[in-house]
Parts: structure tokens; sequence; C-alpha cells
């Protein structure tokens, strides 16, 4: 740990005594030696004595020395890197990694550590053998470790948990190949709040002993700077309690040090001028200064060891700009001798907090919503750029349904494969990308990412399905005419062909396509003409680890058309004349997406009933029929509705939903299996975005991160009195009714026949500024539920947390903004809970929303600004689309979708956690076009992975099936309910892994930490000493996994990974 002070001391008094020159005598006389640097080809050597560690009788002060490098934010990931771009900001991440490791190499007891790995990944390839060597040997003594290591430092608000874990992982694992290391420590120091799945997920499954953070609320952080509670112990899952908790700590100054002691090249900080033979000698200065910081903020944390995070964004560019002044610093306050202080790391930090064995403060939930100063809270990045975030969420689906199919025939290391499309999603999830507090160039480089690796990933599932269908497997016994359904998939071997081995495949071609634009009506090889004989192929793939029946809905030009199933059953379908609003957007944003021309056919959509198999797909064909004929698709009825009295009903099997002619709005919606009945209105109204004025404490304009209205009215679309137009649309698949509330909000509320929720299909834009006013967008869903103030917001898409209106667990509220103030992140959803009905809304994107008034959820959808809010990006959010020249440019449109379910506190629970995993993994189409003259398209049209009488139990999802090197694959299963959330299925679960696999035999199974860079075997936490009675019940955990096991037990809440290799 480095030589204690008495070394200096004899130093000192062996030089005084020797004969020496005058320079050697100045030299001596401030205590500087010689020291042999630790690179052999530079003979640098350090005069400074900075080889302190900790010791047990001062306080010890912990230098780490790191830099903040955005993954994307006013330059794009690879203009930082490169350090192009820089009229905009002087930042060039390559010179900062390479300046770092020279320095490093100079005095060995210089420490970094470095986070990126997006950005250390791109630096490394560049490198040849030598200088890798000698890094990997900084990395063997410790001078330079990874912590946090994922791809990016992720958001923790607008990020999914998989997204989450993916990119991790990704990091994770090229730190584990390179270094053979795992990093120990989380370092999420610049994310705007944090959620309880980066503290016990993201956190403590991942192996991390302690994570650390830079922001947190204005009140809660100064409460806990009196109270020293900036340290405590981190239990952010009610159901995992102590298993998965770890030390979080709250940095003491932002994550840069005072502006005093800040050294990167163009700081203004007074340097240490410790040469006595020029003018300006500052050290007793700057000791001083230093040492008076230290105490100030040593008192606020409880041990004698402090830490001093010696960086900022992107600093170290000239590393010894910084190092030099380090050195010195060291040097010379132990030379004063009041305070130790030395080059560390968090790890080191932590390991002294550890021995110290001191008590900590136990924290739960999570540290949401953001607030750096009364008026600021940072609830509006939870909806910035909506399409953005979208765009995310759909790939996210998509990624691990391409993975799936990959994985089954067997991954094409040169590509095309879906490594661009993880990279990607990758990137994105940093903390100013799906966040959407970047510039507008950075998220249109986001999104060119997404689209480039989507594009390769889609190629991979053309390719796959090609061999699949394709293969000369036999087919199933289709003599019986009857209605094939999901559990009758999943029953009845017959209907599952399983995987075709490699020599039954074959490679004829047939090349599927994939929509993107199917959001706005448009999908080319659906909207072909099949007159003609011709037949359209749906492939409707299901990455679920259970069978599903989902309704297709697909954009045709046919008036008469019949459906079959893969058993050549015609199969019930209905025709739904597309909306006006629906026309126009597919017309603008086709153009502005792929630069050409819709086209003007009669379209309509065909909505037919898939069943699919569990991890596998099944095969539809359509063509073109007589007018009329009883298989044909059924023409949906067009009702006008100009009446003001009333009201239109909608009816499922499931659901019921009334919706009052009077007003135009939902008024009722009934569960059909719970009877339950909820009085429910749903409108939209916007906030105006505070443009901030001359008033200091009212000066903060709403922003890309902040949200301001600068009033608590949210006003409502129109004059409340006016009608909504409706039309409504009737079928037997479908029932819809098309809304229209303003010129640019309208909505279609969607039931289908075997639904027991109703889905709201959202247009809001282009949000109107004009008037100069900056708007943000909201839906207000008002019940007559009795929530007395509380609500549920989930975690990641993850946990469920109970919020309560004005109020927090950990400090007494003062409050300021009593909207802005009550909104938090949502992945899943928001629900309301009484007595005996819970009202839930789960969403297709991440969004913010809150409950503002009992019985109310609301949830902002989309905002356009006019200012920008002074947070750093320097750039106003107002995104537009441009069809062509500038002038054809216009506030952009957002479309999506919300689900509203009432039902009864038993069944509500089941409907989020089932149905939100279809949200999350949608069924993948792919399309092909045949000629009449082959139109048997191939043998396997129904297909799983699974054994033919298997599927996962209900309350345990699928996560990750992604190959690895040399057909190693990386499993993940997740329990999908918390504790006591419901009766039955809140227990544990067993998975029969061999069974999901099917006919590939595992070999060996070998249960991984959540990265999958550590045998879960490996890791043994640390234990802390926690204040207070706090009981923590043990949790319900799966037994531990031994090799080769294929059972898996899953606990509530818990989430395995393995690595499975096959025979
Ligand atoms: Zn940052």
């Amino acid at each position: 740990m480095g030589a204690p002070i008495w070394w200096v001391v004899v130093l000192l008094v062996l030089g005084l005594s020797a004969t020496v020159s005058v320079a050697e005598s100045h030299r001596q006389k401030l205590g500087l030696c010689s020291k042999k640097s630790n690179d052999d080809d530079d003979d640098d050597e350090s005069p400074y004595n900075t080889d302190a560690g900790p010791v047990p009788d001062k306080l010890n002060v912990h230098l780490v020395p790191h830099t903040h490098d955005d993954v994307g934010w006013l330059k794009t990931v690879d203009q930082y890197f490169v350090g192009s771009n820089n009229t905009i900001q002087v930042a060039a991440v390559q010179y900062i990694i390479g300046s770092v490791i020279d320095s490093l190499l100079k005095n060995p007891d210089r420490k970094f550590i470095y986070v990126e790995q997006a950005f250390f990944q791109r630096w490394w390839r560049l490198q040849n053998k030598q200088m890798q060597k000698k890094v990997k040997k900084l990395v063997e003594k410790g001078q330079l470790e990874f912590i946090n290591g994922g791809w990016c430092m992720h958001d923790e608000a607008t990020t999914h948990y998989l997204d989450m874990i993916d990119q991790t992982t990704l990091g994770h694992r090229y730190i584990k190949d390179q270094f053979d290391v795992a990093p120990r420590i989380g370092w999420q120091i610049d994310p705007f709040g944090h959620s309880a799945v980066q503290g016990y997920l993201l956190g403590a499954e991942v192996g991390f002993d302690a994570l650390f953070f830079a922001r947190a609320d204005y009140q809660d952080k100064a409460k806990r700077q009196a109270d020293r509670t900036m340290e405590f112990i981190w239990r952010g899952s009610k159901t995992l309690g102590a298993s998965a908790q770890l030390f979080g700590g709250l940095l003491g100054h932002h994550y840069d040090p005072p502006p005093e002691f800040r050294y990167d090249i163009h700081s203004e900080a007074p340097l240490f001028q410790d040469d006595p033979l020029l003018y300006d000698y500052n050290v007793e200065e700057r000791v001083e200064l230093f040492v008076k910081l230290v105490q100030e903020q040593a008192a606020q944390f409880r041990t004698n060891h402090t830490m001093w995070t010696m960086g900022e964004d992107f600093a170290y560019e000239y590393a010894e700009t910084w190092f030099k002044q380090l050195d010195k610093l060291i040097h010379y306050v132990n030379l004063d001798g009041r305070v130790n202080v030395f080059y560390s790391s968090p790890s080191m930090y932590l390991d002294s907090k550890h021995a110290a064995n001191e008590t900590w403060p136990v924290k739960e939930d999570d540290f949401f919503p953001y607030a750096d100063c009364p008026h600021c809270y940072w609830t509006g990045y939870f909806t910035s750029r909506p399409a953005l975030k979208r765009y995310v969420r759909r790939l996210s689906g998509f990624l691990q349904a391409a993975r799936q199919l990959e994985f089954l025939v067997g991954k094409n290391e040169t590509g095309p494969n879906t490594d661009s499309l993880e990279e990607a999603m990758a990137i994105v999830q940093h903390h100013d990308g799906v966040s959407g507090t970047e510039r507008q160039h950075v998220a249109n480089d986001y999104a060119k990412r997404l689209s480039i690796g989507a594009a390769e990933a889609a190629e991979v599932i053309s390719t796959a399905l090609n061999r699949l269908i394709s293969g000369n497997v036999p087919k199933p016994d289709t003599k019986k005419k009857e209605k094939v359904t999901a559990k009758k998939l999943l029953k009845d071997p017959k209907y599952v062909i399983q995987m075709p081995s490699s020599e039954e495949v074959s490679n004829e071609s047939l090349k599927f396509e994939l929509c993107f634009l199917l959001n706005v009506s448009y999908c080319p090889p659906t909207e072909v003409d099949l007159s003609g004989g011709k037949t359209l192929v749906v492939v409707a793939y299901n990455p679920l680890g259970w069978p599903r029946d989902e309704m297709i809905r697909i954009p045709v030009t046919n008036s008469a058309l019949t459906v079959t199933d893969s058993d050549g059953q015609a199969i019930p379908s209905q025709l739904v004349p597309l909306s006006k609003i629906a026309k126009g957007l597919r017309e603008k944003y086709v153009m502005a997406h792929e630069g050409v021309h819709a086209g003007k056919g009669d379209l309509s959509y065909l909505v037919f009933q898939a069943s699919v198999p569990p991890v596998g797909y099944r095969t539809f064909h359509i063509r073109a029929s007589v007018p009329g004929s009883p298989q044909s698709a059924e023409h949906a009825s067009v009702e006008q509705n100009n009446e003001r009295a009333g009201h239109v009903k909608l009816k499922s099997s499931g659901a019921h939903i009334q919706i009052s002619l009077q007003t135009g709005r939902i008024e009722k919606m009934k569960d059909v299996k719970t009877g339950v009945i909820a009085d429910v209105e749903q409108s939209y109204c916007w906030y105006n975005a505070s443009v901030g004025n001359a008033f200091e404490s009212q000066g903060q304009a709403s922003g890309a991160y902040i949200f301001r209205p600068n009033s608590s009215e949210c006003f409502p679309l129109g004059t409340p009195d006016d009608t909504v137009q409706l039309t409504v649309i009737r079928g037997p698949l479908v029932e819809e009714v098309h809304q229209t509330f303003s010129p640019w909000i309208s909505q279609v509320v969607r039931l289908y026949s075997n639904a027991d929720h109703a889905e709201i299909e959202f247009t809001v834009g282009p949000i109107p500024v004009e008037d100069g006013l900056g708007k943000e967008v909201v839906t207000k869903v008002s019940t007559n539920l009795e929530s007395n103030g509380e609500f549920y917001t989930d975690s990641n898409g993850r946990d469920f947390l109970k919020r309560v209106r004005n109020y927090r667990s950990d400090w007494t509220l003062n409050v300021t903004e009593e909207v802005a103030g009550n909104y938090y992140p949502l992945n899943l959803g928001i629900y309301l809970a009484d007595n005996e009905t819970e009202f839930s809304v789960l969403v297709d994107r991440a969004l913010g929303g809150g409950s503002i008034r009992d019985g109310e959820l609301e949830i902002m959808l989309h905002r356009r600004m006019l200012r920008d809010d002074g947070r750093g990006v320097g750039d106003v959010l107002n995104e537009v689309v441009c069809t062509g020249d500038p002038e054809t440019c216009e506030g952009l449109t957002v479309q999506g979708t919300y689900y509203l379910h009432a039902s009864s506190k038993t069944e509500a629970p089941k409907w989020r956690r089932s149905y939100g995993q279809e949200l999350l993994f949608p069924v993948q189409l792919a399309f092909t076009v045949l000629e009449s003259s082959e139109a048997n398209v191939g043998p396997a049209l129904n297909f799983s992975l699974l054994a033919s009488d298997y599927s996962l139990p209900p309350n345990v999802a699928l996560l990750t099936l992604q190959e690895l090197e040399e057909g190693d694959v990386l499993f993940r299963l997740a329990h999908l309910y918390e504790i006591g959330e419901d009766d039955i299925l809140s227990a544990v679960a067993n998975v029969d892994t061999q069974a999901l696999f099917g006919k590939k035999r595992i070999d060996k199974i070998e249960e991984v930490t959540l990265t999958a860079n550590q045998k879960k075997s490996d890791v043994n936490p640390l234990q802390w000493n926690v204040e207070g009675n706090i009981s923590s019940t043990v949790p319900l955990r799966g037994h531990h996994h031994k090799k080769h096991e294929v059972l898996v037990e899953l606990g509530p809440m818990e989430i395995r990974t393995f690595i499975v290799s096959f025979e």
C-alpha cells in the first residue's frame, strides 16, 4: 500500500546532511526524491513522493483520477473519439486514453479508472501488440482499473432493464476477454436520477460491491450531508432485499474536484508553483486550501476515508497537466502531514470503508425524480424525443428475436449478424442517448446506427427463415379440419415441427422481407396486388417462451382476400379501412424516410389471428378470393356518428368499452372476467412550457432535461363542451372508434375480439408553436378509483414502486413544483389501486407520468420547446421532419399506443406481467410473395424450438438466447413476479432447460453472473453492518445450480444467467 510518512522524513534528513548543488539543495528542501518510473523505455523519473497509501490514524483522502466521456451528447460518439467537430466542444477520447496510458507508465503510483467501453474498444483495436502488452500490465498492477465497464454509462430513467443488461454485458465480455478481469464497482456518476433496478439488478446482481453516483435531489442531498447518510447500503428490491444489496455512495462534490483543484489543460485553477527560485511560489497556500476543503467534505461522511474524484467531462486529453499537479499535491500535503492523501480508486476506497467496520443506514427504492433546484425537476427527459424512444424499444424486441433466429441456424461470424445492432443499441442506452438530451445531429446519428444495425439483423432473420422454412422436414398431418389455437399448438405435438437438423436444411432461396414502417401503414410486400394467383406468405415469429394468439395487422390493396394458416385452413379475417390521419402520415413519413411516394392505392388493413408456438413461427398464406365468398375477409362496417346523446359500446370476449356520444370520450370500462366496472374519462391536454423570466427563482425554462410548466394548469384540447368527432368501425375481429380531438391530436380506440384491454393509438403533432408557446402534451385518464395520493410506476420495466404524491420517504418534501415534481419515469406502465380495483396503463416506450389528482393518471406523450433549459445541451428540443427542401419542415408528429385495463386486484398483476411481456417481445413479421406456380413455400410452416409438449411456466420469461463463440449460448430466464404480487405466481418456479432447447442436446450448462463475466459461484459479496431494526425477510431464491443440471429454479424477481454448450 505504499511507504509510510517516516520515509519522507528520513529522506529529508539524509538529503540535508550531504554535500549538494544549489538545485539539489532546493529539491531536498522540498522533499523531492528520485524514483525510477516503471516504463523501461522511458527514463523519466518522478521527483515527488507519491507512493502513500491509507493510514489508520489520519483523515485519508482517496484521489481518484478519472474522465467522464459521454458516448454522444454535443458531438456523436465517433466525433468524440476522433476529436473532430471541435468547434462544438474540444474533446478527443483517443488522446485521453493514449495520454493517460503514457502518464501511468511514467509513475507506478499513479492510478486511473476507465468506464466507457464504446471508447476504450475503439482505442484498443488500433494499438499494436507492445502497447496492448503495456496496458495489460497496468491493469494487472491495478494502475488502470475498469469500472462500470458497460459499453456506455446508461441512462436509468428511459432504459429498459433488458437493454441495460445487454449493453453492460457487451462491455463486460470484452474486458473479460482482453484482460480476464471483472469490474467490481458501479460508476453512474452523471445520470439524472437513479433507479432501483440499477441498484439491485445492474449493481448487486452483476457482482458489483458498490455503486457511486453524483446526482441526487438537492433536498435529499442536503439532508444526507447534514446527517452523514451520503453513503448507505442500498436494497433496491423489496423482493430480493438484503440478498441483492450493495454499498451506495453519493459523491461529495459532484464528480469533479472543487474548481481550485481542476487541472485540465484550459483550467483556470492556480497550479502548484513549488520552485522557490521563481515568483508566485504557493505551496503552503495550496496545501492550506486543500486541507480545509477536504476536512469540510469529510465532515459529511462516515469513517476517516473520503474520496475526491479528480476529473471531469472529457478530462485528461493531456493527462500530464493533471498528474503532475496531483503528484505535487500528494507530495506536499503529506509533507504537511495533517491529512494523508494518495492515488486511489473506488475499489480501494470501498475496501477502506469496509475495513472500518462502520454501521450504515439502509436505503430502499430509488432516487427519482431528481431536482437540482426548487423549480428544476429533471422530469422532461422521461419523454423527450418520444420517436427515438419508441424506435429503441421497437428494436429491443427485434434484436432479441433476431438473436434467437441467429442461434437457430447458427451465427455467421463474418456477417450478416446481429453484432452491429447490438452495438448500436448499446450506444443509444447512454444517458444522453435514449434520454433525448443530445443535440439533434447526435440524435440523428443514433438513429442512423440503429437503422443500419436493424437492416443487417433483418437479413439475419430473412436468411434464417429461408433456411428453416425451405428445410426438408416432414409435414404435419393436416387432414383434420379444426381450428388451431395457441393452446392446442402447445398441447398437441402434431402441430409443432421440431427444429430441422443441419442436414435437413436446404438452401433454396426464399427472400423474406421485413417492414419497418408498418407504424405508418407502409409495407411494399403486403401491398402487392394478389389477383392473378399470387400468394402473400406471412411468417409470424414468436420470441416468447409461451404460445400466443396475436392479432396481425397488415396493409393490403385487394378488397377480397382469404387467409389460410399453415394447415391450409381458411381462418377468419377482417378488412379495416385506413383513417384519413393514417393515410396522411403514410404519405408524409414514407417520403421523409424513403424519399418515395407511398402510393395512393385503395388501402385497408387486413386483420387476422395468428396462433404461434413458443420460440417459433407459423406461416399464413393470403390470396385473392372471389368477392363475397364465405372465406373472404369480412369488410368492417363504418358508422359516422353525429348523434349528441347516448353512447357507443365496443365489446370483446374480455372487455366492454363505453364511449359517450355527448363528449366523444371513453366513459366506462368493464372487465368481463371479474365483472369490474370503472368510470373512466380519457382526454388530452397540454402544459405551457415555461420560458423562464427575469426573476431568479422563476428563471428556469422547460427544456430537453427539465419539465417546468409555467402553471399547474393543463389546457384541454378544444373547449370542454366540444364534441370529439367519432367514426365507429365494427367487425368480427376488431372494433375501433376513430376520434379527432383537435387538428393535431387524434386517436383510435381499438378493441380486439380476444382482448381484455383497450388499445389507444394516438397521433400527436405537429404541435403548433406559432403562438410562441412551447407545449408539453399529456393524456389524462380520470377514474373513480379512490387512490389517496398513491400510484405505482415501474423501475426500468421490472419492479413496480409505490409513489405518493408530494411525498418522499427519505426526507420531508418542500413542494415547489406540483406537477413536474410528481412525475416518474415509465417503461412498462403506471397504475392506480383502491380496495377492489386496479386501473393500469401500459406504454410502448419510455415516457414520463404521474398522478396529480386522486383517481387520475397522466402520461406525457410529446413535447415541443422554444428554449434551452441551461443544462449543457445548448439546443432547443424542437424536433421537425422534412420531406425535401427546408420549407417542407414541420413539427414532428408522434404516433404510439398505450393500453388501458381495469380489473380486480388479483387479476390486474397477471395482465400487466404477461401482456407487458408481449409488448416487449412482439411477434416479428416477415413476408414473401410467390407467383402461382411456386405457391408451396416449403414444408416447415410451423416450428418451435421447445419440446413439443413444453412451454415456460406463466411466471417465467425467456430473456436472452444469444449465440456466443463456438456455438455456446448465453441464456437468461427471468421470474416475472414480485413477492406478494400474485397468490400463486409469486412462488418459486421451475424450468426444464432441456425441454426448452428441444432437440438440441445440452452438454453443459453453467450459471454465471448477470453480465456473464464470472461464474456465479465465484462471487462473494461484501457483508455490511446496517443501522436500525431493518427487517429483511429471507428472499425466495432458486436453489444453487450445479453444473450439468438441466432443471433451473427461479424465485420471485430472480433473473438467472447461464452459458450453455450443446453436444
Ligand atoms: Zn454525461
